[in-house]
C-alpha cells in the first residue's frame, strides 16, 4: 500500500510517497482504508522538527491524526464495528490507567498520546476511539471533524459551559478550529461574533452562521465588540491564536468572562495587563483536544448533519506536500483535505 512518509525533518518536500506492507490489526484495533483526512498545524510542526517533546516522533513516520474511512477489519476482541463502518476517530488518546483517567479526568492524562497515521491508504485505529459516522455525511466533512470539532467542543461545551446567554468571540472564524467554534457556538444557541483577517474571509463568515463579523486588524476592533454587547464586551473568548492577540482577547472579555484558549498559532510568548484578568474576575481555561464524551457528542450532530466544515482545497495523497504549503501560507478559507482518489 501507498503511505506518505517523512524521514527527515524539513519543507514540504519531505513528504515521500512510500510503498510500505499493509498493517495488521492486533487486539483492540481496527485496519481502516483512508477515504479523506484533512491536514493540521501539529502535522507542519511535527515535519519542521518542533523542539517541543509533544512533537518529537520516530522516523520514518506516517502524519494525519484526522481519520476518515472505513473499516476493514475488526482485530481480535473488538465489539461494535464491522467492515464497511464508516468512521473517524478521536485523535486524543488517554492511556485509560492512570490517576487521573481512572478520576473520569481523561483530559488530563499525562502520558496521553495523539493519533497520527493517516496520510496511508490503509492504517490501523484502536477501536475505543473510533466512532462510527452516519454515510450521508461527505467524506470531506468528517476529515475535517476530528481535531477540530472535538478541541472546539470540550473547550465551548466542557470547559466554557456556553449557553444562549452567551455572545461568544471567536477570533479566526474561518480557521479550522475557528469555524468549528462558531458552528458549535451556534448550535448551543449563543450570539457569535467572529473575526477574519481579509474581506475574503470575512465574506466567507457572513456566509457561516455567525451574527456579527468583524475584521480583527481593525485599530477599534475591542470598541465593536463593546458595541454588540451594549458595553459589555463578549462572555466568552475563543482563544488559539496566541500573543497576537492575548492583550485584546482580556480587552473585549465581559466581567466574569471565560477566556478559553487551546493553542497560540502566531506564537506563545505574550505580554498582557494582568489588571485586566483580576478586575474583571475573568476565568482563563486552558484546555487541549477532547474526550471520547466530547468526540462521541459532536459526532452525533456531524452525522445527523447539523455541521458544515468549511472546505478550503481537496488534494490527492500524494500531493499532500503542496495541502501542507497552501495552510504554511494561511491564505486558503477552510480545511485542506486530502484524499486517495481525488
Ligand atoms: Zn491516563
Amino acid at each position: 500500500m501507498r503511505a506518505v512518509r517523512i524521514h527527515r525533518h524539513g519543507g514540504p518536500e519531505v513528504l515521500q510517497v512510500d510503498e510500505i506492507p499493509a498493517p495488521v490489526p492486533g487486539p483492540g484495533e481496527l485496519l481502516v482504508r483512508l477515504r479523506a483526512t484533512s491536514v493540521n498545524h501539529r502535522d507542519i510542526w511535527i515535519r519542521r522538527g518542533h523542539p517541543h517533546p509533544a512533537y518529537r516522533v520516530e522516523l520514518p513516520a506516517v502524519l494525519g491524526i484526522d481519520v476518515c474511512g472505513e473499516v476493514v477489519e475488526a482485530g481480535p476482541g473488538v465489539e461494535g464495528f464491522e467492515p464497511g463502518d464508516r468512521v473517524t476517530a478521536n485523535p486524543y488518546m488517554h492511556c485509560g490507567r492512570c490517576r487521573y483517567c481512572l478520576g473520569g479526568r481523561f483530559q488530563l492524562c499525562p502520558v496521553f498520546t495523539v493519533y497520527s497515521g493517516t496520510y496511508a491508504e490503509l492504517f490501523l485505529v484502536p477501536a475505543r476511539f473510533a466512532v462510527v459516522v452516519d454515510p450521508s455525511v461527505p467524506d470531506e466533512h468528517v476529515a475535517a471533524f476530528p481535531n477540530t470539532y472535538i478541541t472546539a467542543w470540550q473547550m465551548l461545551v466542557g470547559k466554557a459551559a456556553v449557553s444562549p446567554a452567551d455572545t461568544v468571540f471567536v477570533w479566526a472564524g474561518t480557521s479550522g478550529l475557528g469555524s468549528a467554534a462558531v458552528e458549535i457556538a451556534k448550535l448551543a444557541g449563543a450570539t457569535v461574533i467572529a473575526s477574519a483577517g481579509s474581506e475574503e474571509k470575512r465574506d466567507a463568515l457572513r456566509r457561516s452562521r455567525a451574527d456579527h463579523v468583524l475584521d480583527h486588524h481593525a485599530a477599534d476592533l475591542v470598541a465593536r465588540v463593546r458595541e454588540l454587547t451594549a458595553g459589555e464586551g463578549a462572555t466568552v473568548v475563543f482563544e488559539h491564536i496566541g500573543s497576537a492577540t492575548w492583550q485584546r482577547s482580556l480587552e473585549l472579555a465581559a466581567p466574569g468572562a471565560a477566556v478559553v484558549s487551546a493553542g497560540a498559532t502566531s506564537g506563545d510568548d505574550a505580554r498582557f495587563d494582568i489588571t485586566y484578568m483580576f478586575v474583571k474576575q475573568l476565568r482563563i481555561l486552558g484546555s487541549r483536544l477532547g474526550t471520547m464524551t466530547d468526540a462521541v457528542d459532536a459526532a452525533r450532530h456531524l452525522s445527523e448533519g447539523r455541521f458544515s466544515p468549511l472546505i478550503g482545497a481537496v488534494l490527492p495523497l500524494e500531493r499532500v506536500g503542496e495541502a501542507h504549503t497552501l495552510l504554511e501560507a494561511g491564505r486558503v478559507i477552510g480545511k485542506v483535505i486530502v484524499k486517495p482518489d481525488a
